[in-house]
């Protein structure tokens, strides 16, 4: 019962988080009787894909699982995850565009695409934050720059990468102050504002991810990536998110 109620919790989360209905989201936690072929433990996909990219997803999972245990030094959840080919299924399981979800720290759901080992990292990091915050309880806590910039960090993608940052700041574009990127809302409502949601359009340089990645790089770049786990103790362990990040980039500094 008790792991019914985490569930339905992390669903309103994610339904929060994209503004879809919580219905789609559900079949997240039902993905075989939803239709998908389940593989391993641990991986459910899409019936139309092939045997080659059943065996590539098997191995971009590994590669991204990888670069997120590169960052946090080990791997404290298990994750399993919903894989679709086609739109009509992403659409099916709560997708509104983005190619890919995590849901709290039981489920992520992705779309196949070209940059798939970096998707997988961004959203391990998002399970692994989650956790390591103290799951559902403290989660709330930490403003969405904060989850989001570490994602962005671990993954490390271009579209993100300190040079990205660099062409925002050389043709002046307007940047989200991290005061209005705090709640799921905040950040969905940034995404229209800065016109994030264009995700194939080359011209779109991405502030909100960028400005999110852009801080917390900074940060990691004198803490190290111990930095983001001692936040997240002192934010299971009751210290406000604010003085905790404060202190740890104060001590690192000194
Ligand atoms: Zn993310």
């Amino acid at each position: 019962m008790q792991r019914f109620i985490r569930h339905a919790l992390i669903v309103a989360g994610a339904a929060a988080l994209s503004g879809c209905g919580a219905l789609h989201s559900a079949r997240m936690w039902f993905p075989s009787a939803s239709g998908m072929d389940q593989i391993t433990a641990t991986l459910y996909v899409e019936p139309t894909m092939s045997a080659e990219q059943r065996r590539d997803l098997q191995h971009q999972i590994e590669l991204g699982r990888a670069q997120a245990e590169a960052f946090y030094g080990s791997i404290i959840t298990a994750p399993y995850f919903v894989t679709c080919v086609t739109t009509q299924c992403s659409v099916r399981f709560g997708s509104y565009g983005e190619p890919a979800t995590a849901f709290g720290d039981m489920a992520i759901r992705l779309t196949l695409n070209g940059r798939l080992t970096q998707l997988v990292a961004h959203e391990w990091s998002h399970a692994e934050l989650y956790r390591r915050a103290g799951g559902w309880r403290h989660i709330g806590q930490i403003p969405r720059w904060f989850d989001e910039g570490v994602a962005v960090v671990v993954a490390n993608e271009a579209l993100h990468s300190p040079a990205n940052w660099q062409e925002i700041a050389r043709r002046s574009l307007p940047t989200p102050p991290l005061t209005e990127l705090v709640s799921r809302r905040d950040w969905a409502a940034a995404a229209r504002q800065y016109v994030e949601t264009r995700r194939d359009d080359p011209s779109n340089l991405r502030v909100v991810y960028s400005t999110a990645g852009h801080e917390v790089r900074a940060f990691v770049a004198c803490t190290g990536s111990a930095g983001v786990g001692a936040v997240l103790d002192a934010v299971q362990a009751g210290e406000s998110f604010g003085a905790a990040y404060a202190r740890v980039g104060r001590e690192c500094a000194h």
